[in-house]
This record gives structure tokens, sequence and C-alpha cells, in this order.
């Protein structure tokens, strides 16, 4: 039987200045989690085309699985019958689920699909691209929505995803809530703010009833999920709203994910606001994060850990990330370069194989191009934020990050670019 103590975490070294970037260490029932920490995404429950083995082998210390995609196929009852989302995919390390609010109001309504674009300067709540119909429909109890993969229809509640999530037992839960976008006026998102703090009190009553229920498995940590958007009002607000909620036993959130709809030049300014409210001894997740640019800024503003799938999803499509960019390998300028991708990379596919072979698998369209590419990229990420967590420990983040950053940006000359 596991406590509620089976889940903690402690803060390290913090950065001078007042600012909120920190060192720590987030202990789960499957391990412990040195942060700042990237989170590689195993969207259905692997990293698309690479072992677990070598996500662990790359230093990889916890994924994230959507539930969302695992409750459609194969089913969140069937993950649980198999001992967890860990055990039926092989990752003995700490695994985190987000809450499938995300997907069913972005997949479901096809946010990026949908939405009209022309209209990005108009602030309207029904933006919708012509002869598309809207998939999903948010009301105060929850989200009506159609399946990605039939058009069938579901309906998810802050209680479904809570039950879904504990079914399949990520150590890191997320709160149900409603993503809204920029394009909102500020009217609906105070409107929405109020229902994802009410879905919040409803995640927290059926976390602490599954939990009760279910006190045969390892505890599982529950975030709340801080919207607002650009607004500072609401995100401050937000995470004092959350801060306060209780169970009827006493449960609050155990941390918190930093979510929505936030532009890049933004980012800084809203972390540091959700931070200067959020408590000191709780982790802080940043969702969908993983250029470098971002993850520094966010790390000094505060957060803690960060998943994204960009570097495996980019991989695909043969983009690289170097120290000095992203390039494309599938150009024809690295036929007969018989260099490895990176060569300050200590990635497995760096240290075997050539920017030639790399083009070569890609043209002929072979699958290993994915494997090779999503280790390497997947590495450079995580690398990336152990060399920050580092430089918090070792008090030189200042100077990494203008280092870092100067290569990123090209005041450094990549070689390949
Ligand atoms: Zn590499």
């Amino acid at each position: 039987m596991s406590e509620p103590s089976s889940f903690s975490f402690r803060v390290g070294a913090r950065l001078s200045g007042g600012r909120h970037g920190r060192a720590g260490v987030i202990a789960t029932p499957h391990g412990e989690i040195a942060t700042p920490a990237f989170v590689p995404v195993g969207t259905k429950a692997t990293v698309k085309s690479v072992l677990p083995e070598t996500m662990r082998e790359m230093g990889a210390q916890a994924l994230l699985a959507n539930a969302y995609h695992l409750y459609l196929q194969p089913g969140a009852d069937i993950v649980d019958e198999a001992g967890g989302l860990g055990a039926f995919m092989n990752w003995a390390g700490p695994t985190f689920t987000d809450s499938g609010g995300f997907q069913v109001m972005s997949l479901g309504v096809g946010f990026k699909k949908v939405l009209a674009m022309e209209a990005v300067d108009v602030r309207s709540d029904q933006v919708i691209a012509a002869g598309k119909e809207r998939l999903a429909t948010v009301d105060d109890d929850g989200v009506t929505f159609r399946s990605h993969l039939d058009g069938s229809r579901h309906r998810f509640t802050p209680e479904v995803s809570m039950g879904i999530q504990h079914q399949l037992g990520a150590d890191i839960m997320f709160a149900f809530d409603e993503l809204t976008t920029l394009m909102n006026t500020r009217g609906y998102q105070e409107e929405s703010l109020e229902r994802t703090r009410r879905w919040a009190q409803r995640c927290l009553d059926e976390h602490e009833r599954l939990t009760a229920a279910r006190a045969h498995r390892p505890y599982q940590a529950l975030f709340g999920v801080i919207q607002g958007a650009q607004y500072e009002d609401l995100r401050r607000k937000a995470c004092r709203d959350l801060e306060q909620l209780r169970g009827a036993a006493g449960t609050g959130f155990d941390g918190y994910g930093i979510g929505g709809a936030l532009e890049k030049h933004n980012l800084g300014t809203i972390v540091g606001w959700c931070c200067d409210e959020l408590p000191e001894h709780k982790p802080r997740h940043m969702l969908g994060i993983s250029e470098p640019e971002d993850i520094f800024v966010a790390v000094e503003n505060g957060a803690d850990t960060f998943d994204c799938v960009n570097p495996s999803r980019v991989a695909r499509n043969a983009a690289i990330y170097v120290d000095e960019g992203r390039f494309n390998i599938n150009t024809s300028r690295f036929r007969r370069d018989f260099t490895p991708i990176d060569e300050n990379c200590d990635c497995y596919t760096c240290a075997n194989y050539t920017r030639a072979y790399l083009h070569h698998l890609f043209k002929a369209k072979e699958m290993l191009s994915a494997t090779l590419c999503t280790i390497h990229n997947e590495r450079y990420t995580i690398r990336l934020v152990d060399r920050i967590r580092e430089s918090i420990e070792g008090g030189y983040f200042d100077e990494f990050k203008a280092e870092a950053l100067g290569r990123w940006q090209g005041r450094i000359k990549a070689p390949t670019s």
C-alpha cells in the first residue's frame, strides 16, 4: 500500500537575483526526476520508433503519454489490466499522462485545421473555417467530441478524465481543464477560467475517491492546470484559486501545469507571474515546449519539467537539432558528408552513423531513418536540459544561457546551414 508521501519534491540550488528558476528532485513511486528535466512524449505509450531501453540509456528520466489517445485505443481498462502505463509499455521509470483536455478540444475541434487563419486578428469565440464542422462542444459539465479515428461521439468530464488517468496509472496526472485560444475574447477567457476552476475541484474530489478505492496501486500525483491566456490578472487568480482548492478529505494539488494559449514572446513573463503565486515546494510543469530558447526562458522563470512531442515529430521529417540550430538532413549537400550529425553529441546515432547514411535512409524511405534521428533529437533535448540543470547547480546559468543561445540564434554560424 502506498501513501501520498511517496510523491515529494525538494528544491535544491536556486538562481540568484530573486528569479524563480531552481534545480530540484521530484520523487515518485517509480523513481526520481532531477529537475529541470525534459520529459519526452510517447503519445500512444511508445516514443515513436525508439525502444524504451534506448530512451533510458539516452537519459530520459520520465515519459508522458496522452490520455485521449489511450482512451480511444486500446482503452484505459486494458492498460489498467496490464498493470498501468509503465508495465504495459515496458518503462520502469516515472510516467506522466495529460488529461486529454488538449486533445479533445484541439484534435476534436481541429483547432489548427478548422480555425480560419485569416481571422487571426479577430477576437471571437466561434472562429471556424468555412465548410468545417466544429467537432467538440464545451458545456459547463464537460466536453462532447468526435473521435479523430472513426468519428464516433464521446464525452469527457473531469470525472471521466480522472477515471481514465487512474486506470492508466501514471505517477503524475493533470486535472481536466478547458483549452482556450488567443482568439477567444476576454469575456470568454474569464468564463472559461471559472469553468476550469470548478472542473479542478471536481477532479480533486474524484481523484481523492479513486485514490482511496485503488489503494492497492502506487500513489498518483495530481497537478492542477493554470490557464488564463495572456492576462496577468487571470493567470495570477488561477494560481491562487487552484492552490486553495481541497477535496473533502483535504487533498490539494501536488503540483501545477502551466498550460494554454501563450505567445512565444510572452512565455517568460507568463511563467514568472504564475511562479510568483505558486508555492515554492510544489513542482511546476510547462506543457508543450522544446525549443532551446523557450526552455531557457521557462527554466529561468521557474518551470521544473517540460514535455514536447517535437523532437521526435520533426525527426521523422528529417529535421535535426544541434547547438547551432535546426537543419534538414535530406537536402542534397549531405549526400557525401561522412561526418556525424553533431560532433559534440554523445548519442548512439552520432557515435555510429554519418550524415550521408542518414540522408540515404530518408531518401530511400527506410524506417531506421526515424529511429536514428529521433534518438539524436531526444538526446539533444534531454542533454540540453541536463546541462541547464548543471549550470544552475554550478552557479553559471547566465553564462551558459548566453553561450548556448548565442549559438542557437546564429551568432555562431552553423556549419550546416
Ligand atoms: Zn547525436
